[in-house]
């Protein structure tokens, strides 16, 4: 068992890291014919929208969401690419898990601090009883990897580390 203030360092990592993101609502577009399934930010499906009411002739196309929703894999924007803030659901967190377990995690990457603390929304310390108790072997197996590979985040000497990413 990783212990409780190791466990809140690394919540800290992960959010410092993930902070540096510039993360969006997602919405989406409603209307005729319109694929719900496509993710924009808000500048760009009131665009969207715009371009659909003009090639349609109809007023009857409208920016819908603003509110997270879980997804399978992390949301950008079709358009711009922008991040978009939607929660991972377990499948997503194994497959984030599976990625790092293959090919490391770097605690000085935004990018994949912001992945974990999506990751440790979804999935917190404890294990929930109706999930698999693998998840959670394949999580604390990482994080025990994280913490090896990373010797400040046990270290004493971790709030001189913390402070890398200013
Ligand atoms: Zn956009």
């Amino acid at each position: 068992m990783i212990q409780k203030i190791v466990q809140r360092r690394l919540e800290a990592v992960f959010l410092a890291g993930a902070s540096r993101i510039d993360e969006w609502p997602e919405h989406w577009l409603t209307g005729k014919d319109v694929d719900q399934g496509e993710s924009y930010c808000l500048p760009c499906a009131e665009e969207e929208v715009e371009n659909l009411i003009k090639k349609n002739h109809s007023d009857d196309y409208f920016v819908d969401g603003g509110w997270g929703t879980g997804g399978d894999v992390q949301a950008f924007c079709e358009k711009c690419n922008r991040y978009l803030g939607n929660f991972f659901t377990l499948y997503a967190c194994e497959q984030e898990v599976l990625h790092f377990t293959d090919n490391g995690f770097d605690p000085r990457s935004a990018d994949d601090c912001y992945s974990m603390d999506k990751v440790i929304s979804t999935m917190e310390w404890q294990l929930i009883p109706e999930e698999k108790s693998e998840h959670y072997d394949a999580l604390h197996k990482l994080y025990r990897t994280i913490i090896n590979n990373f010797f400040w985040i046990s270290n004493s000497t971790y709030s001189e580390y913390l402070y890398m990413w200013n």
